[in-house]
């Protein structure tokens, strides 16, 4: 026996206009280039004596810090670079090791880069208009984003609630925070909530959930310069590192990939007359 019901239209369309919005911090509202978490873990590997490149540093930013350091870890070059130094292949309990060495080294240099991004307050402010309530979610700890929320908050940024992995049981690219989110924003179903950030796990955070996922190519990760550095290429090699950052997001399967926070209104124009006409046509 199976009864399909004809009159009821699948679940993917009860949303007919965007109610939230889940932002990221590092490189995404706050320390453009997402230098802090960079720059951090650059110094406590040349601390175990080994230089990680830019890339070995950033290709899993957006995890949760341990494990982005376990990650950096398990990449080839320096797995044998570990071997080299220590006769053995890093461990767990040398994971365990560096994460015990991260979290003081961090605090040391996330106030220095927790400046927000030009644009973000009155990006914040048409939100506000818009009718929308504003989550965020990050890969820092509890700790380290008070810091970020409290400073923040100084500066005319305050999102409605903020979430760390330790409070949900997981981080990206798993969609619990945007759950819990939803719970705290009172908003639903997940369609009617797009997830905004700067790396690909920020990307699948939101795929994961259901919500809708806009990549911020230039001022997160994916470049990975500070405002004074990016201004400082000339503009073929800012159109070029544009054009591969936004690549890599839209890989990552964004719905939509903008370069900054500041752009993205026309994104959610573009939402709200999709998930209305997905509505109507049923
Ligand atoms: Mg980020």
């Amino acid at each position: 026996m199976k009864l399909l019901n004809p009159a009821v239209p699948p679940q993917t369309i009860y949303a007919d206009r965007l109610k939230g919005l889940v932002l990221d911090w590092a490189g995404t509202t706050v320390d453009y280039g997402s230098l802090a978490p960079a720059r951090t873990l650059q110094k406590l590997f040349s601390g175990a004596r080994i230089t990680l490149t830019e890339s070995e540093t950033r290709q899993h930013m957006g995890l949760p810090k341990k494990e982005h350091i376990r990650g950096i870890l398990s990449l080839p070059r320096v797995r044998n670079a570990w071997q080299e130094l220590r006769g053995r292949f890093p461990s767990e309990a040398d994971v365990d090791e560096m994460y015990r060495q991260f979290i003081p080294l961090q605090f040391s240099c996330l106030a220095e880069y927790s400046a927000l991004i030009p644009g973000v307050v009155e990006a914040m402010q048409s939100f506000r208009r818009r009718g929308l309530k504003i989550g965020s979610t990050t890969g820092y700890t509890r700790a380290m984003l008070d810091l970020l929320v409290e400073k923040s908050a100084k500066e005319g940024y305050s999102p409605d609630c903020s979430l760390t992995p330790e409070e949900v049981g997981a981080g990206r690219p798993h969609p619990f925070m945007m759950y819990e989110s939803a719970v705290r924003l009172q908003v639903y179903p997940l369609a009617a909530i797009a997830k905004i950030g700067d790396t690909p796990v920020d990307i699948l955070e939101g795929l994961n959930a259901g919500a809708w996922s806009i990549g911020v190519a230039g001022t997160g990760n994916m470049i990975g310069l500070s405002l004074e550095d990016f201004h400082a290429l000339s503009e073929a090699a800012r159109e070029s590192r544009l054009a591969d950052a936004r690549a890599e997001l839209q890989n990552a399967g964004a719905h939509y990939v903008v370069d900054t926070l500041a752009e993205v209104h026309s994104v959610l124009d573009d939402i709200d007359v999709r998930l209305k006409t997905a509505r109507e046509s049923h």
